[in-house]
């Protein structure tokens, strides 16, 4: 079975889709965090932000991809592009 799942995608992955170009790049994981939650204290963020491989010396960014899961494998097996719905590795 396969399901749909958006996730959060954190891989320093900044390339466009390689179907309609669309950008793809989610920004950076800490600053997105401050921005979506303003409340957040800047320690408390860069807490959350190491949490998915961010540091300041290696300031990953998150990708706009949905991941396609595949149940049965326990892994996303695909990628698609939000806005043009190809489907890539
Ligand atoms: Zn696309």
């Amino acid at each position: 079975m396969t399901e749909y799942t958006k996730e959060i995608l954190i891989q320093n992955y900044t390339d466009p889709c390689p179907n309609c170009g669309f950008d793809l790049d989610g920004g950076d994981v800490y600053e997105s965090l401050r921005k979506h939650y303003p409340d957040y204290t800047e320690e408390k963020a860069k807490d959350i932000a190491s949490a998915y491989g961010w540091s300041e010396e290696n300031k990953k960014r998150s990708s706009k991809k949905v991941g396609i899961y595949d149940i049965d494998s326990d892994a996303t097996i695909f990628y698609a592009c939000p806005k043009c719905k190809a489907v890539f590795k």
